[in-house]
């Protein structure tokens, strides 16, 4: 037992997830074939969306999104330092400004309530648009923020990577799963091995506006069109005659900046194959995120944890403690790798150059000082959860 490494999490391949890369493989395509697309309707289903587009990995997704939206130079777009920088970042790209706004202590979301006061504070037209984040995998009530960006008049980019398989109830009692495309304009997921679906680099787009989805394939590669009834050069042009009638079968146009953010057919099929397990990896999260939760309910070095949430899809599951760094030392000389999520992105020395400073987020720079995400992945076996649970009861012990 004490042998055995046991990460914060880890991809599960199965002798099917290989079969299924290895049939690409031998086909015809190995990209931008048939995978691909297949990919997209199975994905589209799993969330109850309209529409799905595959790229190559979770920032491209936000990329293209900031893009689609047409976030341009000086847009000021407002989503929480608990995150993966890229969520920040892809505006960036654009030339846009991001500002950070806090997160709510006790889910670890971006604090609706404090955009809210933002958006108030300033005049109207200030913001284009926010991205909050279903961190961890608890999902954000995107009705709630709907209400708030029509009132606004801004976008909303749903940073799903957590929490493929998660949702939350809205007010008429209807489960909304993350990234169905009800409330937020575009929905984002990752596909790195550490997410809840392993296509070695991977990420999709959700969405259900037919306009932002075709706009999306366009940008994926490289702006190209090909399709007779939106081109726009001439059928003489196109021809190199001024006989002809239609546009010959070559032809294409670049219409707009786009860029190569395709995604591999064999990525597409072992994703597909990944897929089909999504829900039994969903349940198995929750079963290890419940004996987390009661193991750690009442104990005196715990200032707060994920719990036993309704919607979850526990990506991760954190642990806010006292003496953190003790503890992921000690857990570590055991051979359990714990990870902290995240360093808050406005205090990376790259955000700090825009003015961000120490004092300016509380809640997330406090959750900072005590979070640590335990081990959590669907092959995690009951023993190893057990081993992990005595390791840090007896940590404090
Ligand atoms: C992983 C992740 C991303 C980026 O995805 P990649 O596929 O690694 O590019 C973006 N946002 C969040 C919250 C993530 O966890």
């Amino acid at each position: 037992m004490e042998n055995k490494s046991i990460p914060y999490g880890r991809q599960n391949i199965t002798p099917e997830d290989i079969q299924a890369v290895i049939e690409t493989l031998q086909s015809d395509y190995l990209t931008q074939g048939p995978k691909i697309l297949e990919f997209e309707q199975k994905f589209a289903e799993y969330l109850g969306c309209s529409y799905a587009v595959a790229v190559a990995n979770g920032t491209a997704a936000l990329h293209l999104c900031a893009l689609a939206l047409d976030v341009k130079e000086g847009d000021k777009v407002i989503t929480t330092p608990i995150t993966f920088a890229a969520s920040a970042n892809c505006i960036r790209y654009c030339g846009g400004e991001v500002v950070f706004s806090d997160i709510d202590p006790e889910t670890y979301l971006l604090d609706v309530n404090k955009v809210r006061a933002l958006l108030e504070s300033s005049p109207i037209g200030t913001y284009k648009g926010i991205i909050p984040v279903d961190f961890a995998g608890n999902a954000v009530d995107f009705e709630a923020y709907r209400a708030l960006a029509d009132e606004f008049g801004l976008w909303l980019i749903e940073d799903a990577c957590h929490a493929p398989g998660g949702y939350f109830i809205d007010k008429s009692n209807q489960q909304q799963n993350c990234g169905n495309g009800q409330f937020a304009d575009l929905a984002i997921f990752s596909f790195h091995p550490v997410k809840h679906i392993a296509c070695g680099e991977g990420g999709m787009i959700t969405t259900n506006d037919e306009q932002l989805y075709r706009k999306l394939l366009q940008l994926r590669t490289h702006g190209i069109v090909k399709s007779e009834d939106s081109y726009l050069n001439s059928v003489d042009f196109a021809n190199g005659t001024d006989v002809a009638t239609g546009y010959p079968g070559w032809y294409m146009e670049m219409q707009t900046l786009g860029f190569n953010y395709r995604i591999t057919d064999f990525q597409a099929a072992l994703g597909i194959s990944q897929l089909e397990r999504a829900n039994q990896g969903i349940i198995r999260r929750r079963e290890i995120a419940e004996k987390y939760a009661a193991a750690f309910v009442d104990k005196p070095f715990v200032i707060g944890q994920s719990g036993a949430v309704e919607g979850h899809a526990y990506h991760l599951y954190v642990l806010e403690v006292e003496d953190r760094l003790g503890l992921y030392n000690y857990l570590k000389s055991k051979k359990i790798f714990a990870q902290i999520h995240y360093i808050p992105c406005h205090l990376m020395p790259y955000y700090r150059q825009f003015g961000w400073k120490e004092g300016d987020m509380p809640h997330s720079e406090m959750y900072y000082k005590g979070c640590i995400s335990l081990p959590m992945y669907p092959t995690l076996t009951d023993e190893e959860l057990q081993f992990v649970i005595s390791t840090i009861i007896e940590y404090y012990g």
